[in-house]
């Protein structure tokens, strides 16, 4: 006899194990199934996210950016460091352990939540069957639920002719483990986790060569970002080669030669280690059985209407396997919105106010539209912005590059969007998300008390400037 259950989640990532924790909150019997295994054996609840993405890079990119301060920007505070060193198997095995206390925390939650975790792999089948086949080899279990969570997530994907070998090779997996620092790294993407993992390594030292085919930097950016901060990256050593599409790579004696074609013509690249980051795909290979009613996507995805149901009855899906961005938060808050929806509560989620960040130094962060995008739609719009330079505790901690620049309609002053290079701005973004949330105008954040001296008095400040009253820049 099949175990029954109110809710089956399949996928631990913070899509499925966020929607887990929500639906057994609401009182709902409820198990969650997930394959991965954590470098120490044991069962590593947390999904991409926690293991191999958002927490462990920004582990490695919080000691990297130490590394690179102490031997670039302390000295200007009158700190001198003589014979800094980095000593790279301490860097990651203090990444291992942030990611081991993470894990375990959600596996402490499942418990908490009376969650009942199966370490294994999950196949939808008709009438919301759910077999899970363990890790461990024992038989397949036979489970049942009235309700199905799929939250599957992504995987890297691989371009023709360049073979992840997991050692010269490498996805994202592989670029958050070296033991050493390699002398030259090359990265084919410029995107997210590209510009990401190339900072990591850049900073202790290694020769970073972005090879990205699209002949604009970071288009997804709002321009006035994206060229500040290709500016910015270059000079931190960043070789970022646009318009550069990755033909093959091949290992041979320990080096990937990688054939490149630009607007000169096709030559090649030698690098000790190459990373494939240009992009993740959902993840579904045997998740479904064929008669589960579930259908995908031309693009692979999970089919989904605006409330996450898919085309089978009582079977939902959310984050990375659907539609939308890629991005944890995003999985989480759908995940959220699904366990209200079958616990008979009303949920939605707000799609144009997911914060974008990528967790460079300076960093960047945006919410709702770029000028380019109000452009193209033909919207009328006013411009405020603030730099960095111009604000007293940026200054007074050596972040003075970078600006606040914020879009507002034209007739309504409602904030259309709020666009962020500089330090911490994956914080300072929260606020204007707030402000987007109700609806906010420039006038409501630029009539709103601003601590002295902070970083959000540049957010402040580019409020102001959409009607033209900065104080502390002309106008
Ligand atoms: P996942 O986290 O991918 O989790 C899915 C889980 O389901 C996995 O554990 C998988 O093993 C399991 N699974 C799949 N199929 C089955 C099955 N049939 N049975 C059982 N289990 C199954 N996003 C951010 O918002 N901020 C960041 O800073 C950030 N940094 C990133 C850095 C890197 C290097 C990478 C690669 C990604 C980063 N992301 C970041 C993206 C983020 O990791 C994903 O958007 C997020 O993990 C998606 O969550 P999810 O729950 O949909 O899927
Ligand atoms: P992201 O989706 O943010 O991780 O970005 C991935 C980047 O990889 C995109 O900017 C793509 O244009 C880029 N890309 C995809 N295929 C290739 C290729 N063969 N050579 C170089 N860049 C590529």
């Amino acid at each position: 006899m099949a175990e029954k259950f109110d809710v089956i989640v399949i996928g631990a990532g913070p899509g499925g194990y966020v929607a887990a924790i929500r639906a057994a909150q609401l009182g709902l019997k409820t198990a969650c199934i997930d394959l991965f295994t954590g470098k120490d054996g044991k069962p590593a609840p947390g999904g991409t996210c926690l293991n191999v993405g958002c927490i462990p890079s920004k582990a490695l990119l919080d000691s990297s950016k130490y590394f690179y301060q102490l031997q670039h920007d302390y000295s200007a505070h009158g700190i001198s460091v003589q014979n800094a060193s980095m000593d790279v198997p301490l860097m990651i095995a203090r990444k291992d352990d942030i990611v081991k206390k993470l894990t375990g925390g959600v596996g402490q939650l499942f418990k908490g939540n009376k969650i009942t975790y199966y370490q294994g792999k999950g196949k939808l089948k008709a009438g919301r069957q759910v077999e899970v086949t363990p890790v461990d080899g024992s038989e397949p279990l036979a489970l049942d639920a009235d309700n199905i969570i799929l939250a599957s997530g992504s995987i890297p994907i691989q371009i023709p002719n360049v073979e992840f070998d997991g050692e010269y090779i490498v996805d994202n997996v592989g670029a958050l483990d070296f033991a050493s620092v390699p002398a030259s790294f090359g990265v084919i993407g410029a995107g997210v986790v590209g510009l990401e993992l190339g900072s990591v390594w850049n900073r202790l030292g290694a020769e970073v060569i972005l090879l990205e085919a699209l002949p604009d930097f970071l288009p997804i950016a709002d321009k006035d970002v994206s060229k500040q901060a290709a500016r910015e990256f270059k000079k931190q050593g960043l070789d970022i080669r646009l318009g550069t599409l990755v033909k093959s790579a091949q290992v041979k004696d320990g080096q990937v030669t990688v054939s490149v074609e630009d607007k000169n013509g096709e030559s090649q690249l030698t690098f000790d280690i190459l990373l494939v980051s240009v992009g993740r795909k959902p993840f579904t290979d045997g998740l479904l059985s064929d008669d589960s009613g579930v259908q995908l996507t031309e693009q692979g995805q999970i089919q989904v209407d605006e409330k996450s149901r898919t085309t089978a009855a009582g079977v939902w899906a959310v984050g990375d396997c659907v539609r939308g961005p890629m991005l944890a938060h995003k999985a989480s808050e759908e995940g959220i919105a699904v366990a209200e929806l079958i616990a008979g509560k009303p949920a939605h989620i707000h799609f144009d106010t997911v914060p974008w960040v990528i967790y460079t130094d300076p960093e960047i962060a945006w919410v709702g539209k770029t000028e380019q995008e109000l452009q193209a739609a033909g919207v009328e719009y006013n411009v405020g912005s603030f730099p960095f330079a111009a604000n007293g505790r940026a200054l007074a901690g050596g972040h003075g590059t970078g600006l606040v620049k914020m879009l507002a309609d034209a007739e309504t002053d409602e904030i259309l969007g709020v666009h962020i290079l500089g330090t911490n701005a994956s914080e300072l973004i929260s606020e204007c998300v707030v402000a987007m949330e109700f609806q906010g105008s420039s006038e409501d954040l630029a009539s709103m008390i601003h601590a002295h001296p902070t970083l959000s008095e540049a957010v402040h400040e580019a409020a102001l400037h959409v009607d033209k009253r900065a104080v502390h820049r002309g106008n």
